[in-house]
């Protein structure tokens, strides 16, 4: 059989053209969503860096996702982006199909267990207002995190003493065939920084359902002030950056060993560990490559274990292929 031409998304049944949505081709396989094709990831990342996805669907809900799932083929590579806060793709692209769930997978609400329910799509500080106004307590470290609650479930985010799946119930997961399945933390690995399915890892999450103490909203309100305030002072939020480059080593932070081999402000073609925060990489004037921050994390890397023997580990997820110096794709993921 012969190859469907480059830009088309296959799926296991049929060949789904691009730029199909709503009533059009789209509804024709039986999903609402937009699927474009070369969508550039420089746009949907907070690094405002990088090279295109193939193929990018954008679901109308968490029914049509799985719809969509469904259609797909089983070996057709996913990348998952919520608001694209810890993600770089390398400027050679990524040759799957990403899925963006900000805007779309968008449902919150309490529950009549006093439980609160986000899909996967809500942002994680609107969660933490919610939460907050809803009279809950610990909710509030979610409101520096510029990500999504997928995301927040994925890297296990946290801050200022606070850490996502410390307060989830249970998650709800996609297969990669469109079924739903509920899942408790005990499925799954749960680390800093890091979590996994125990067993099996083809699955997505697409909701969670959260428990918090009781509190008072007023306290929650001010305490969510006084975290922002903090973050704008320390953080170089005006420039695209991507938050902590690297996880801090056990009983050490990574920006402490970064400005003590004197890398602060160090440059890369427009990518510079910044003067304000040392664990962040900006893109100083918008113009760095994926290459030139992926090339940055690697000389902060070899200078940090060439000095303090420390190995410091990436935080941020960078994906996809790189370009070599004749344009060419280079070596995969
Ligand atoms: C200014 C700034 C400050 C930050 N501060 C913090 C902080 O204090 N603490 C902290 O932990 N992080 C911090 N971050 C990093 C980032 O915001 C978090 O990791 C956040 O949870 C990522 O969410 P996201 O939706 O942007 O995920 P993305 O960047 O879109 O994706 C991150 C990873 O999660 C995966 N993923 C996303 N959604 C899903 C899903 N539905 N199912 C499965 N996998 C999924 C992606 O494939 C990718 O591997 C900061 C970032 C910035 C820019």
């Amino acid at each position: 059989m012969a190859e469907p031409p480059k830009n088309f998304v296959r799926s296991e049944q049929i060949v789904i053209p691009p730029e199909t949505k709503g009533s059009g081709e789209g509804g024709r396989f039986g999903f609402r969503g937009a699927l474009r094709s070369n969508e550039p990831m420089a746009r949907h990342v907070s690094w405002r860096a990088g090279g295109a996805v193939a193929r990018a669907f954008f679901p109308a809900d968490l029914a049509d996702l799985a719809v969509f799932l469904h259609r797909l083929r089983r070996d057709e590579p996913l990348l998952m982006v919520g608001l694209g806060s810890n993600l770089l793709v390398r400027d050679g692209g990524f040759d799957g199909t990403a899925i963006f769930t900000h805007g779309a997978l968008d449902t919150l609400r309490r529950e009549a267990d006093g439980s609160f329910y986000a899909e996967a799509g809500v942002a994680s500080p609107k969660l933490a207002r919610f939460v907050g106004n809803q009279a809950c307590a610990d909710a509030e470290f979610l409101a520096g995190i510029p990500g999504t609650v997928g995301g927040a479930l994925a890297m296990n985010a946290g801050c200022h003493g606070g850490e996502t799946w410390r307060y989830v119930d249970r998650v709800l997961m996609l297969k990669r065939n469109g079924e739903q399945i509920v899942r408790t933390p005990e499925d799954f690995a749960i680390g800093y920084r890091h979590v996994g399915l125990k067993q099996g890892s083809d699955e997505i999450f697409v909701g969670a359902w959260f428990r918090f103490p009781a509190g008072d909203a007023a306290t929650a309100r001010a305490r969510l002030r006084e975290l922002l305030v903090r973050r704008i002072a320390t953080q170089p939020l005006q420039l695209p950056n991507a938050g902590s480059v690297f996880r801090n080593p056990p009983g050490d932070h990574a920006a402490r060993l970064i400005e003590a081999a004197g890398l602060k402000g160090t440059q890369i073609d427009g990518a510079q560990v910044s003067e304000k925060h040392a664990n962040f990489i900006v893109n100083r004037k918008g113009g760095a490559t994926a290459s030139a921050i992926e090339m940055l994390v690697g000389r902060v890397q070899t200078e940090v274990a060439e000095k303090f023997g420390v190995h410091l580990v990436r935080e941020v997820r960078i994906l996809g292929e790189t370009v070599s110096r004749s344009g060419r794709h280079g070596e995969g993921v």
